[in-house]
């Protein structure tokens, strides 16, 4: 850092150090202009050009070094100089002293903060970038944020500095009016009789509704602008219309109807979207398949000396089939139909805010509605790599048409659709070999999480090619072949079949977002507000579309939020609320999470305390032969609120659905340490993890002090009458299970 900025930050520092230490902050409070009132006002008639001058200084003083107090003294204004002078001379002041506090932060910290925190700041960097006049302007009139924080943190985005002074200055007025309209009636309050006034309560209550003014403008604004060019209906044939029939658009419809608005549904292909048909339950069901032939392979671990299975793989699909067909009246168009939605199988066309184009096979019908909600879902990413589409690729949307096992599979993706396939047909029989470029297969589980699936994986014969780069297909001799990259070597793979699972892309295209000019993010969603809602306010996107989490129970998370707030946001809109998100990977073992794990904590800087217990030491996992795995929980340091869980072992989907409910509902490792869990059963693991948390945080000075009392207590009355009481107590058949096997908890 070079001089001239620790000069600059040992003066503010200077500055800020003597407001506090000489409490000049009881200079800016109401009660002291009330004691000085006669004074100041003697003063200010004396001398006005005087009194606004230094009034002025002090404020551009305390909004400059970002003090408290610029509210009060902004009420004060109203009541010295009254509302016009009060306006003006405020309006400026504030605008000036933000504007210094602005560089001050963008020269001392933006360089500084970009790097460290851009990924906090992205939300906000990003608003500038696109709309930074308008944006800055919103945060001005609807005081959210404290203006001190909007200063500061302005600085670190690249607004330019004239723009910020124009756009604060005329953005503040409006509440600079309020404020110092208000403050004009404190100079009339002399009796109660004056509290009472018309004017005052007139001038408190546009203060406390101000916000809620300020916002509806914002929004009316904002709202205008996109609806300009489109005609709008007289009237709508339609409360809702919901495109796609997957996940989203089953809870959305479902909503709707539920709620007897008239609602349609449309979907293109298959009732149920990805999860039904090409998603959750095939996977699920084809997992389940494998599993059998794994436990049968395992039979000696059981005691059963000799156990062996004989299968065609064409049965064990045409079973997953039979599964899809058992699941689908749940997702159907009678179904659906009963519950009061209308469905249409076609190709749904947005035409105008309030308008969507269906094809069907009878032909085009036009629908007009009040609320839009996009559900299109999201399709498998295949990437360009040379030869490809040559040597052909299945996807999890064709993976399902197979019939026969293929010999050779090369899995293309280490993340949790590649990572349950791969382990599925390696069970079958395959030999696989799954390929991913990052140095770990489920990159975003902590790395001894992937460790273990990795090492099963292994064990059961998958080859895992880590931090290897498929850089071509090709087909030599009639076979065909991979080619990857791994740390500067070349890496050749033969196959017989090659199956792409590196992600999904949602559906963003030919249903008219290009049209209507709706915006999609960096990663290639549909850009949405924290309520679902797209660049036009009655449009709405939720599940695999809008992202960020491409899970069925995320759909249907947001679907709730997307639909609610389409049909009735015009009185009130709720926000998705993604506090408490948790996922599985269905691999054996299976790794389930929610909220932190070690990998985020740090990478967010958030500090944490982490506890495990290894499911190698809970009964029930030994009786069941299933002995292994880990319960991991981070907590706040030095409390018991938990940050985040991830379990890998038996059934973890199953069992972190305690710690999903805790974190919810605020309940910490103190209440699930002291609620019963049945003996003997995978849950108590759960339990455990709360006890280890427990006991790490027992002191060597409290077991003295325990051991002392009962050396004490044995004096006092004799151990015979202790072992009397504990026997009675137990009583009969009570099993107490002593753990030598601490489990490790650390500090990071
Ligand atoms: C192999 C695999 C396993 C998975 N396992 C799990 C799991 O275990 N747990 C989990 O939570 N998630 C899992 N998922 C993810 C889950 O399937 C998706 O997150 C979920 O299906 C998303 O639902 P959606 O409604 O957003 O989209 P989709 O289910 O994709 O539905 C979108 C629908 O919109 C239709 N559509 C698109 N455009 C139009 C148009 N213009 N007109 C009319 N219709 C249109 C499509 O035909 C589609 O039916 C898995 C996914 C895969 C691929």
């Amino acid at each position: 850092m070079n001089k001239s900025k620790v000069l600059l930050i040992a003066v503010i520092a200077a500055l800020v150090a003597a407001f506090f230490v000489f409490d000049l902050g009881r200079f800016l409070t109401l009660d002291f202009f009330r004691s000085q009132q006669l004074e100041i006002m003697s003063y200010y008639h004396a001398r006005p050009l005087q009194a606004a001058a230094i009034f002025f200084a002090v404020y551009v003083a305390v909004t400059g070094l970002s003090l408290p107090g610029a509210a009060i003294m902004t009420l004060i204004a109203g009541a010295i100089f009254g509302l016009l002078w009060g306006t003006v001379i405020v309006s400026f002041a504030a605008s000036i002293g933000a504007t210094l506090a602005f560089l001050a932060s963008r020269l001392l910290f933006r360089e500084a903060i970009q790097k460290r925190f851009g990924e906090n700041l992205k939300a906000i960097n990003a608003g500038v970038e696109k709309d930074g006049s308008f944006y800055l302007f919103t945060l001005r009139l609807v005081p959210a944020f404290p203006f001190f924080m909007i200063n500061l943190v302005m600085g670190l985005t690249p607004i330019r500095t004239w723009s910020f002074y124009w756009v604060s200055q005329v953005g503040m007025l409006a509440g600079t009016l309020v404020y110092v309209n208000a403050g004009t009636q404190i100079a009339k309050i002399e009796s109660l009789r004056g509290i009472l006034s018309p004017e005052l309560i007139i001038s408190f209550t546009l203060l406390g509704v101000f916000p809620l003014i300020a916002k509806w403008i914002v929004n009316t604004i904002k709202a205008r602008k996109v609806y300009a060019k489109w005609p709008r209906p007289g009237r709508f044939d339609r409360n809702l219309v919901v495109i796609g029939a997957g996940s989203a658009g089953l809870v959305s419809a479902y909503i709707a109807a539920a709620v007897r608005a008239k609602v349609t549904l449309i979907e293109r292909h298959k009732m149920g979207g990805d999860c039904l048909n090409t998603g959750c339950v095939p996977s699920k069901a084809l997992i389940r398949s494998a599993k059998l032939l794994a436990h049968i392979k395992r039979s000696r671990e059981w005691g059963i000396r000799q156990a062996s299975a004989d299968f065609d793989f064409a049965d064990v699909m045409e079973r997953v089939q039979k599964v899809i067909r058992t699941v689908e009246p749940h997702d159907s168009v009678e179904r659906y139909s009963g519950l009061g939605v209308e469905c249409l199988r076609g190709e749904a066309k947005i035409t105008s805010p309030w308008s969507v184009e269906v094809k069907t096979p009878e032909g085009a019908r036009t629908l007009t509605t009040r609320a839009i909600v996009i559900a299109a879902g999201a399709r498998p990413f295949v990437p360009p790599i040379p030869g490809i589409a040559e040597v052909g690729c299945l996807t999890s949307d064709t993976v399902w048409n197979l019939r026969k096992l293929p010999r050779r599979l090369i899995v293309l993706g280490g993340g949790p659709i590649g990572s349950e396939l791969t382990q599925c047909f390696a069970r079958f029989g395959s030999q696989v070999t799954q390929v991913e470029m990052l140095p770990r297969i489920l990159p975003r589980e902590d790395p001894e999480i992937s460790e273990m699936v990795t090492e099963r994986f292994r064990a059961e014969g998958v080859n895992v090619l880590v931090n290897h780069k498929a850089t071509r297909f090709t087909t030599e001799n009639g076979e065909k072949v991979m080619i990857a990259e791994c740390e500067g070597r070349q890496v050749r793979v033969a196959f017989d079949e090659l199956l792409c699972a590196v992600g999904r892309v949602a559906n963003t295209k030919g249903y008219g977002l290009e049209e209507l000019g709706i915006p999609v993010t960096r990663q290639r969603t549909v850009e949405t507000d924290g309520y679902l809602a797209t660049l036009y306010p009655n449009i709405y996107a939720c599940g695999d579309v809008a992202g960020p989490y491409q899970f069925t129970h995320t759909a249907g998370h947001q679907a709730w939020f997307a639909a609610v707030n389409a049909l009735f946001g015009t009185f009130k809109k709720f926000k998705a609320d993604y506090s408490v998100i948790p996922w599985a990977t269905f691999t054996d073992p299976e790794v389930a999470r929610v909220g932190l794990n070690e990998l985020e904590a740090k990478e967010k800087g958030i500090a944490y305390e982490v506890t495990t217990y290894g499911i190698d030491d809970l009964d029930r996992a030994i009786a069941d032969g299933e002995a292994h795995g880990v319960v991991k929980v981070l907590t706040v340091p030095g409390k018991d609120r938990i940050l985040g869980v991830t379990i890998a072992g038996e059934h973890a989907g199953d069992l972190i659905a305690e710690y999903i409910a805790a974190m919810k509902h605020g309940i910490g490792l103190n209440k699930i340490l002291g609620t019963i869990h049945i003996y003997p059963t995978l849950a108590e693991a759960n339990k455990f993890a709360a006890g280890a948390w427990k006991k790490a945080r027992v002191t060597q000075e409290q077991m003295r002090f325990l051991a002392a009392f009962h050396s004490w207590r044995r004096g006092a009355e004799g151990p015979g009458a202790m072992f009397g009481t504990a026997g009675g107590l137990l009583g009969k058949g009570t099993r107490i299970v002593q753990r030598e096997h601490t489990p490790h908890s650390s500090h990071a």
